[in-house]
């Protein structure tokens, strides 16, 4: 690990961070990241799917795809396919060296594909796998299938090149408690709070508790003696000693508190979601966004990215995804949407901590500022995105804050159709970055985090189906 002045590094070339240095904010590894969102695409919307699964032993699973550390793919099984399937279908070839993370272990009918195309390593989340042990242990009358495909996969994983594992990494001190204290504080949460004068934090907290009790049954194994008889079908009798049991465990459920924290920073409720910031009276708009669901999906996405980010003060997270205008729809767990890049704020690629100033606005000395180094999240995501932008389809990109001056060009320039992002800061200028372009950016179109402009009218209509929370 290479040490740069003043000993404030705490990288290493993996991107591991496991201690967090008085001033500095703790940041996600990059393993974590990863893993966090192989976990969050099993939950990619998609009703015809979750229909479809209830009855079959094959679970739900979420993919991320990543070369040379960055994400070139998100993916989650469809109707007919597995997320494994859809990786070889979509990459082919180029999955040769990638890192795969997957949300559960695959199952053998996907790995043997994914081991033959060459493949660097595969990490899965050590719970239930793809072919569900935890189902074959309740259901007795089950013919023995997901411990036969369990045994497939253990021969498939000593006889291949690739390695097979789990990549859990410890998260940084206080990670926990920052993730909370900064979703409170993040654009949406903020937004709500400024317009909606019945939420409190207390509704954060309530909402929140229902997701970490929705994600632990997904995600987890109540019964440790399950757990463990899943572990050891898995080939992992190691983790089911103590300490490494109680560890694994405790790791686990702290990312899983981690992602349902995140996911209640930009909660489905209220009344509040993305809507054209300057809607047109008689336009065909509504057939032309997304569903709310999806938007949600797709920012909360962006929101685990800023846990990477590298500015001291904010991390900002964007990610890009476009509408697929012909064919191929049903194949795909993500529909007719495909991934086409993501990033958070971060200094230059190669340079080290102490390259570069990390002062903000309140340093007197304007030259010893960050702000003319550091990288933007839709900066990152446009330079580092691994398909084109194809003019004749959708593009959009979600960011966890409004755009500044320096972006608005960019991406109006790059040809993305459609923003959705925060807006507090919309029409700030501060002495180094200003958010005046946004509200004037004519082209495309806006959609910003408020509450539902019809409900605004008539605060009180009844029966709408959609209110939660009692508001
Ligand atoms: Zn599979
Ligand atoms: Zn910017």
């Amino acid at each position: 690990m290479q040490r740069s002045q003043g000993s404030l590094e705490t990288r290493s070339s993996t991107g591991t961070q496991t201690d967090s240095m008085q001033g500095q904010v703790p940041r996600l590894s990059k393993v974590n990241l990863f893993t966090l969102m192989s976990l969050w695409m099993e939950m990619f919307p998609s009703d015809k799917l979750d229909r479809a699964k209830k009855k079959t032993q094959t679970k739900k699973t979420g993919l991320v795809v990543v070369s040379n550390m960055r994400i070139i793919g998100l993916h989650c099984s469809s109707e007919d396919l597995h997320a494994g399937q859809i990786a070889v279908i979509k990459h082919g070839s180029k999955l040769k060296d990638c890192d795969l993370y997957f949300s559960r272990k695959p199952c053998s009918v996907c790995l043997k594909m994914i081991v033959n195309a060459g493949v660097n390593r595969i990490s899965y989340w050590p719970s239930d796998p793809e072919m569900s042990l935890q189902q074959e242990f309740l259901e007795h009358t089950s013919n023995g299938d997901a411990k036969l495909d369990a045994k497939a996969v253990e021969r498939l994983k000593s006889n291949s090149r690739a390695h097979v594992c789990v990549l859990l990494q410890p998260l940084a001190c206080y990670m926990v408690q920052f993730v909370e204290e900064t979703s409170l504080k993040c654009d949406f949460i903020q937004k709500i709070e400024k317009k909606q004068p019945l939420f409190s934090t207390g509704l954060f907290y309530e909402y929140r508790q229902e997701k970490i009790k929705e994600f632990e049954t997904r995600f987890l194994i109540s019964s440790e003696d399950t757990h463990k008889d899943i572990l050891r079908l898995m080939g992992l009798e190691n983790l089911c000693e103590n300490p490494y049991f109680v560890s694994l465990r405790q790791n686990m459920k702290e990312l899983v508190l981690i992602l349902a924290t995140v996911a209640s920073s930009v909660p489905n409720c209220c009344d509040f979601g993305f809507y054209l910031s300057d809607p047109q009276p008689n336009s065909e708009e509504s057939q032309q966004s997304l569903s709310q669901e999806m938007a949600l999906h797709c920012i909360i996405q962006a929101r685990l990215l800023a846990y990477r980010g590298e500015d001291h003060k904010t991390g900002v997270g964007a990610v890009i995804w476009a509408e697929r205008k012909f064919g191929g729809v049903d194949c795909d767990g993500t529909g007719s949407l495909y991934f086409l890049g993501c990033g958070y704020n971060a200094f230059p690629v190669g340079s080290e901590y102490a390259d570069f100033p990390h002062m903000d606005d309140k340093q007197k000395d304007r030259e010893i500022r960050k702000f003319r180094y550091i990288i933007h999240a839709e900066q990152n995501a446009i330079t580092f995105r691994c398909n084109e932008i194809n003019p004749e389809e959708k593009t959009m990109i979600f960011v966890t804050k409004c755009p500044c001056d320096e972006c608005v060009p960019l991406i109006k320039g790059a040809g993305i159709q459609q923003i959705y992002a925060g807006d507090v800061d919309i029409g700030k200028k501060k002495a180094d970055i200003s958010y005046m372009k946004f509200g004037a950016l004519t082209g495309v179109r806006k959609y910003t985090w408020q509450q539902h402009p019809q409900s605004l009218l008539s605060a009180n209509q009844a029966g709408d189906g959609t209110k939660e929370n009692g508001v």
